[in-house]
């Protein structure tokens, strides 16, 4: 990388030595369905799953050189990892607990995801409203944001575009709060503290960044393939049997070193082998979020302190946030934590849980009157909560604070490690630490890796307005509106999209929505989608927000069935599961619970 000038905490990049100065350097060539070549070879790292993690591993594998393979057992990206709440977790709040060591990690990562993907990640600004004199005053938020800023002087470091840049934090007046949020409470508001986490505009392609950076590195990528088993030979894990769920072929998968990374499943994939177990078994929480079709504002996202307690927090044990974040138009609410003991294939929530929720925000965000029909999409999984005790936990709120990585070899068994994340802000970091570990497993030195500045695929830009100016130029009326979105969908190589536009009308959007047509030919030649469902949901951003409109779904089954060449009862049948999971609010099995809760309440 170029030269580097520090200028007052932030750093500038000489605008001769920027590594993409106009933005073109493509990573090139599509993604590879090669599964056939899964039996054929001992790889040298094999990653079982393609969540945020995996995906980090596998890149983070890829670029020190090993030879690797990564499968999930659906389409990548399609549990937790895209159903999460988008933050990308700036390390402000850990000032609360005084954990300055993680403060540190989630500045240092936040940083570097905004590098390396520009266009997936930014700094997004967060209005903290304050009251009275005392612990949630405008006095001490100011001195919090002080030394938060203080504390990561080095946040912009290698940034190159200034509209990428995370500013200090600052304070506002009470009419400026109102303005921008009339709902906040107003008793002793004096005005709000501002200061920036980061979000992602889209975390399924995120992932998709990270798995197309590492196969333009060689690795065999796979979705569908599931790890049924690990194959285990005296005391060493060399591999794993696994199906093909979309043929059912079933083989083995042979690797030096198979790195478990199933996240919420990742304990269940030990269960076969007693000696692999875990110990203490790990529990976990089912976080949930949803999408509200109402607009607070479009630019900042607002914290708003709720009823139950944060009993972690050293310095403030006041009533934990709720946040208001803008979201393709609409609003993403949350997050709310709960205890689970629940298979992840069987997360339920029910209707009187959700509507508890609804009148949670209806308490801490007056004037939005929310009803049960405003939600628009549910967001939920399992997340790392913590070991598990015969008691259940102490504090419902809490989550694990940092992920868990094990080295098998501590119960005797070689060729295995397990990383479980706590949080995907984290995972590049954590893939990093998993790497460093399988190099000393495999007895080799630890090279250095650069995950934290390399640029993913789609990256290589330095000017997002000007990115977005060179799309708009290219696309005809009909889809200029959705030139922005590209830029942030594809980023840099947002002409292999265009590429797919043959038939000029490809260029329009679809329906009512921000994605053109050759958005569907693109997820299918060149991203490995396999059904309706991974593209509405994954590989373009029709679904990402809820639910597109019925004529949206219908332009992108015709144009995949054309592609595919689905008949009209293929086509039908896809487009009815889509239907339904845009019904249901989400890509989850527990909307069937809420059905059932609902049908013997009635
Ligand atoms: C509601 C909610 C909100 C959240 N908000 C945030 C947030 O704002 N910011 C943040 O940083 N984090 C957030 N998180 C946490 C974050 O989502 C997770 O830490 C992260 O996505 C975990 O990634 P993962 O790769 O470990 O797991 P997953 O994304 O679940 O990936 C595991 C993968 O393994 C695959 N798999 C499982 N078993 C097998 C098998 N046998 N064979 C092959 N594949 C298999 C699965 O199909 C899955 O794709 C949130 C979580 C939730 C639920």
């Amino acid at each position: 990388m170029g030269l580097i000038h520090e200028a007052g905490g932030s750093a500038q990049i000489s605008p001769a030595s920027r590594p993409y100065p106009n933005s073109q350097q493509s990573y090139g060539g599509s993604m590879k369905d090669r599964r056939e070549e899964l039996p054929a070879q001992e790889f040298d790292v094999l990653v079982i799953g393609a969540g945020m993690f995996g995906a980090c591993i596998a890149w983070s594998a890829a670029l020190r050189g090993y030879s690797v393979a990564v499968i999930d057992k659906g389409d990548f990206a399609n549990a937790t990892s895209s159903n999460h709440y988008k933050f990308i977790h700036g390390g402000i709040r850990y000032l609360q607990h005084l954990d300055l060591l993680r403060l540190r990690e989630s500045s240092r990562e936040k940083s570097a995801l905004i590098r390396i993907a520009p266009h997936l990640a930014y700094p997004m600004p967060i209005v903290f409203p304050t009251y009275g004199h005392g612990r949630r005053g405008k006095a001490l938020m100011r001195a919090a944001m002080l030394a938060y800023d203080v504390l990561t002087l080095d946040r912009n470091r290698g940034i190159e575009d200034p509209v990428r840049h995370t500013p200090n934090g600052s304070v506002i007046g009470r009419e400026q709060v109102l303005k921008m949020f009339p709902g906040v409470p107003k008793d002793d508001l004096t005005g709000a503290a501002v200061f920036h986490d980061g979000q992602m505009y889209n975390s399924a392609r995120l992932v998709l960044a990270f798995l197309r950076s590492a196969e333009s590195k060689n690795a065999v990528v796979s979705n569908y393939v599931s790890a049924d088993h690990l194959i285990r030979e005296k005391d060493e894990i060399v591999g794993c049997a696994a199906t093909d769920i979309l043929s059912g072929n079933q083989f083995q998968i042979r690797a030096r070193m198979v790195v478990n990374a199933a996240g919420p499943w990742g304990h269940l994939l030990l269960q076969h082998d007693s000696t692999l177990a875990p110990r203490p078994e790990p529990s976990f929480s089912r976080d949930l979020a949803f999408v509200v079709n109402k607009s607070v504002c479009t630019t900042h996202a607002v914290g708003c302190q709720s009823a139950s307690t944060d009993s972690d927090a050293v310095l403030d044990r006041g009533g934990r946030h709720l946040f208001l974040v803008p979201w393709r138009g609409m609003t993403l609410v949350g997050v709310w934590h709960r205890y689970s003991l629940a298979h992840p294939d069987k997360i339920a929530v029910s209707r009187e849980e959700l509507q508890e929720y609804v009148n949670e925000i209806n308490e801490v965000y007056s004037g939005l009157d929310l009803r049960m029909d405003d939600i628009a999409m549910i967001n939920t999984g399992h997340i790392l909560f913590g070991p598990k005790t015969a008691q259940g936990p102490e504090n419902e709120h809490s989550f694990a604070k940092r992920s868990l990585l094990i080295d098998h070899a501590k119960d005797g068994i070689d060729g295995l490690v397990t990383i479980i994340g706590a949080r995907a802000t984290v995972a590049r970091g954590a893939a990093e630490k998993t790497m460093n570990l399988v190099q000393r497993k495999l007895g080799e030195r630890v090279t250095r890796s650069n995950t934290d500045r390399e640029r993913l695929h789609g990256g290589r830009f330095n000017d997002f307005a000007a990115l977005v100016d060179e799309i708009e130029q290219q696309l005809p009326d009909e889809g200029k509106h959705a030139a922005k979105a590209l830029a942030h969908n594809y980023g840099s190589e947002y002409r292999e999209v265009l590429e797919c536009a043959a038939e000029s009308t490809y260029r329009n959007a679809i329906g009512n929505t921000n994605v053109i047509a050759a958005e569907v030919i693109h997820a299918i030649r060149f991203e490995m989608a396999k059904t309706l469902t991974d593209i509405v949901f994954r590989r373009t951003e029709l679904g990402s927000g809820g639910d597109p409109g019925q004529d949206a779904v219908y332009q992108a089954a015709k144009i995949a069935s054309a592609e595919f060449g689905w008949d009209k009862d293929e086509m039908a049948d896809q487009i009815q599961t889509v239907e339904k999971i845009l019904r249901q609010g989400g890509p989850w099995n527990f909307v069937d619970q809420l059905a059932q809760t609902e049908a013997s309440s009635t």
